[in-house]
C-alpha cells in the first residue's frame, strides 16, 4: 500500500460516531474530518445489469458504522453474534450496514425502489450516508425524470430520500407508490399513541412529516399488484407491518428485491432464525424470511438486498439450517 494509499484508508476509516437504534432509526453524530476525507475518497458505486428486458441499476446511498449493541440479535447472547461476526471476517464490536436502492428502467419508465437516508442525512454524516441523490445524478439520471418510486416500508434509510433538506418533495414529477399496510399502520393516530420508545415515535414523527410533504398523491398498493411494468409487490411482513417485497420479471429472468427481509447477512442470512432487534414482529419476520429464500433457493433467483454488500445482488444456498449468500462480483460490464 502506498503513503497515498495508506493515508487515504486510514482516513476513510476514521468515520463518525454513529447510532442506529432497536427500529430502524438511523443518526450520526457530528462528523469528523476524517468522515469527510473518507465519503470523499471513495468513487461513487453504481453497478448495471440487465433483467431480461429491463435495466437494472444498483445505486449506493453510503453506510453506517455503529457499535454492536448486546441487543442487535435479541434471542442469541452476544458471544454468538459476536462468534458469527467472527466466522465471516468482520469485527465483532462494529456493525456496518450498506444502503443500496435500486433504479429500473422498464418499458420506458425511470422507476427508483427506495431512497436511501435523503439530503439532511448526507449534510449531518458529511457524505457517508444519504449519497444516493447525488450518486443518481453520478449515473446520469436527474431526480426529475425519475416516473415512479415504489417503496418498501417506512424506516429512515428507505423513505429518508423521498424529500430534500429543506421539507420538499425530492422526485418533483415522480408518483410515490408505497405498501397500503405501512401506510396504514404509521399513519395511524392511535398505533403513534401507543409507541413504547423514543425511536418508535421518532419513526411515526418521519412518517408523517415526510407523508404530509407529499400529500394526498401518494399510491397504496396492495400484495401480489404490478406496481409498475414487470414488477410485482409481494408482502414480506415481521420487519415492519406492512413491509413489502418486489418480483421484478422479464422473459426468462427475474430478480427479487427484498428490502430489509434481513439487514446483516453474515447474521440474518446465515441464521434465519436469530431476531434482529430492528424486526419489529420477529416471529413473523423469521416466517417471511424462510418463506422468500427457501423460494429463491429453489429457483435459483437473483436477489437484491438493500444492506447486502454491494452490488447488493446475489444468489441463495442451502447451508445447515441456513442460507449462504453467494454476492454477485463486480463487473463493469455484466
Ligand atoms: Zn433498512
Amino acid at each position: 500500500m502506498s503513503d497515498f494509499s495508506r493515508r487515504a484508508f486510514l482516513a476513510g476509516t476514521a468515520t463518525a460516531t454513529i447510532a442506529a437504534t432497536a427500529s430502524g432509526t438511523v443518526s450520526y453524530a457530528a462528523a469528523s474530518d476524517g468522515a469527510s476525507a473518507g465519503a470523499k475518497g471513495t468513487m461513487p458505486g453504481i453497478y448495471r445489469q440487465n433483467i431480461g428486458e429491463i435495466e437494472l441499476l444498483s445505486i449506493t446511498d453510503g453506510a453506517n458504522s455503529f457499535p454492536r449493541r448486546d441487543n442487535f440479535v435479541s434471542n442469541r447472547s452476544a458471544d454468538d453474534v459476536a462468534k458469527a461476526l467472527q466466522e465471516a471476517f468482520l469485527p465483532t464490536d462494529q456493525i456496518t450496514l450498506t444502503f443500496t436502492p435500486v433504479v429500473l428502467k422498464s418499458s420506458g419508465k425511470l422507476i427508483v425502489i427506495d431512497t436511501g437516508l435523503g439530503e439532511a442525512a448526507f449534510k449531518q454524516s458529511s457524505g457517508v450516508g444519504g449519497q444516493f441523490h447525488t450518486n443518481l445524478a453520478a449515473a446520469g439520471y436527474d431526480a426529475g425524470s425519475v416516473d415512479r418510486v415504489l417503496i418498501t416500508h417506512f424506516h429512515a434509510d428507505h423513505i429518508g430520500g423521498l424529500v430534500t433538506a429543506d421539507g420538499k418533495p425530492a422526485f418533483p414529477k415522480s408518483e410515490i407508490w408505497v405498501p397500503a399496510a405501512e401506510y396504514a399502520f404509521w399513519m395511524d393516530s392511535g398505533n403513534r399513541a401507543r409507541a413504547s420508545s423514543e425511536a418508535m415515535v421518532a419513526n411515526f414523527e418521519r412518517a408523517r412529516r415526510i407523508f404530509g410533504i407529499l400529500g394526498d398523491g401518494v399510491r397504496k398498493f396492495d400484495a401480489d399488484t404490478e406496481v409498475a411494468p414487470g414488477v410485482t409487490s409481494m408482502a414480506t411482513p415481521g420487519h415492519t407491518p406492512g413491509h413489502s417485497s418486489f418480483v421484478i420479471a422479464s422473459g426468462t429472468d427475474k430478480l427479487i428485491v427484498q428490502g430489509d427481509v434481513t439487514t446483516h447477512p453474515a447474521l440474518f442470512i446465515r441464521h434465519p432464525g436469530w431476531h434482529g432487534a430492528t424486526d419489529m414482529d420477529p416471529v413473523t419476520a423469521e416466517r417471511s424470511r424462510r418463506m422468500l429464500y427457501d423460494r429463491v433457493v429453489a429457483e435459483r433467483i437473483l436477489l437484491q438486498g438493500f444492506h447486502f454488500p454491494f452490488p447488493a445482488l446475489g444468489h441463495l444456498t442451502r447451508e445447515d439450517d441456513g442460507y449462504r449468500l453467494a454476492p454477485v462480483m463486480w463487473n463493469p460490464a455484466p
